[in-house]
């Protein structure tokens, strides 16, 4: 089946309002196997949405429309869809009643709107809003309306709808995201061309964030099945690219260092310049993080690197606040100040200005201090200050965790 999603709403086009519930559909229906290679944004324009909704089945079996399903004048999705079909809008009594008794006995004259629906057509009840959605069927197409608020089309998609488009497809899809760090997109897909090549299951890398995401995907008749396909690309991928992939799915590097410091039991402290407070934050957005996370300092100044982590007067004289010697006095400092079991420390230039000839923009250490050791790294990041913070606290975690599994 061929799936396409026509998002009403002149909101959307001019920037008001993000597009997240095409974000959404898309999601579910690939999960679902169903395969999509277009989507519209259209305005509150009947006639503009006539011609959306005709070339949407021109090319697919199932369109989705999101939104335009109101009380008001310019909702018009349904009056649209059901002339494009060609059937007449049938008034329906209950669902005057239900919008009564969502509206707790009010009943706008407006909303009566809402009470007509396409000859032929399945009704979806709304728990959350006043306007139904709509499952219509003809001539081999089907059209699916759903309302534009995401706390009404999320629940109405995933209890009435999603049932039944599973009745209606033969297969599932199955996917399982790798995700890498210290390794660039390019290098990635050199090392996987083939088994991007292949069709079942696709495996695809994309660059996000100082991180490179591969998702493997697989359609089959059953979970198990296309489960086994992705387990076998899996291993095929660990084997190549083990050494680079930190973590699973939904998991971020923070999730996955905290993870790791609780199964270890190990303390951590940061001493933090030029993230200013940015790793712990990382850390503290970890559920649990408590048990691991002992304290931080937020040293800029030179006066601030001496008082609260000790780092020497002539260290800082000879070899500047960012440098590799500040880095490792730093890690050594707030360890031993917290008494933690690792001490961290990230100094660095983010920028835009303050670099140097010798010390450009971008130029970062991350030190850490674990079991007397200090290893620190130097780090030349690329982008704006804030991808050079963001690239500087995922170097930190992930030095973090190769000083633990090491
Ligand atoms: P209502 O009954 O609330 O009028 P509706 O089905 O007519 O719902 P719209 O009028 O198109 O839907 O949109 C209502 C609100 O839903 C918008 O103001 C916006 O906040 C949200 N919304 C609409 N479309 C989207 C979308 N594609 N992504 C995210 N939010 C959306």
């Amino acid at each position: 089946m061929k799936a396409e999603i026509i998002a009403v709403g002149t909101e959307i086009l001019v920037g008001d309002i993000v597009n997240t519930n095409a974000q959404f559909l898309s999601e579910r229906l690939f999960a679902l196997g169903i395969d999509m290679y277009y989507q519209t944004v259209v305005g509150d324009n009947p006639d503009r949405l006539k011609e959306a909704c005709r070339l949407a089945f021109s090319r697919a079996d199932l369109v989705i429309f999101s939104g335009g399903l109101g009380p008001t004048d310019d909702d018009l999705t349904k009056e649209t869809v059901a002339e494009y079909f060609d059937v007449p809008l049938l008034f329906h009594k209950e669902i005057v009643d239900e919008i009564k008794q969502y509206l707790n006995g009010r009943y706008p004259l407006s909303n009566e709107k809402q009470a007509y629906i396409p000859e032929g057509a399945a009704i979806l009840h709304n728990d959350h809003g006043t306007a139904p959605g709509v499952i219509l069927e003809k001539d081999g197409k089907i059209a699916v309306l759903l309302p534009g608020p995401p706390r009404e089309i999320v629940p109405m998609f995933i209890d009435k709808v999603e049932p039944y488009l599973k009745k209606k497809s033969d297969f599932v899809m199955e996917s399982k995201v790798l995700r890498l760090f210290g390794i660039g997109e390019a290098k990635v897909g050199e090392t996987v061309s083939d088994l991007m090549d292949g069709s079942n299951p696709t495996v695809a890398p994309y660059a996000k964030d100082s991180e490179v995401i591969l998702r493997i995907s697989a359609k089959a008749e059953s979970t198990a099945e296309a489960e086994t396909l992705i387990a076998e690309a899996q291993r095929d991928i660990e084997a190549r690219l083990g050494e680079y992939i930190y973590g699973y799915d939904d998991e971020t590097m923070a999730k996955t260092t905290v993870a790791l410091l609780i199964d270890k039991k190990l303390t951590v402290a940061c001493a933090e310049s030029c993230t200013a407070g940015r790793l712990t934050a990382a850390l503290g957005d970890v559920p649990g993080v408590s048990s691991v996370l002992s304290e931080s300092v937020v040293t800029y100044s030179n006066e601030a690197k001496m008082k609260y982590l000790g780092v020497s007067a002539e260290t800082l004289a000879k070899h500047g606040a960012v440098s590799a010697e500040t880095a490792e006095e730093m890690a050594r400092g707030i360890q031993k100040t917290a008494g933690s079991d690792i001490g961290i420390s990230v100094t660095g230039i983010a920028g835009p200005d303050g670099g140097t000839k010798e010390k450009p923009v971008g130029l970062v250490y991350v030190g850490v201090c674990y079991q007397d050791e200090v290893t620190v790294l130097k780090l030349q990041l690329h982008g704006n200050r804030d991808r050079v913070r963001h690239s500087a606290v995922m170097h930190g975690l992930n030095l973090i965790r190769k000083r633990v599994l090491a």
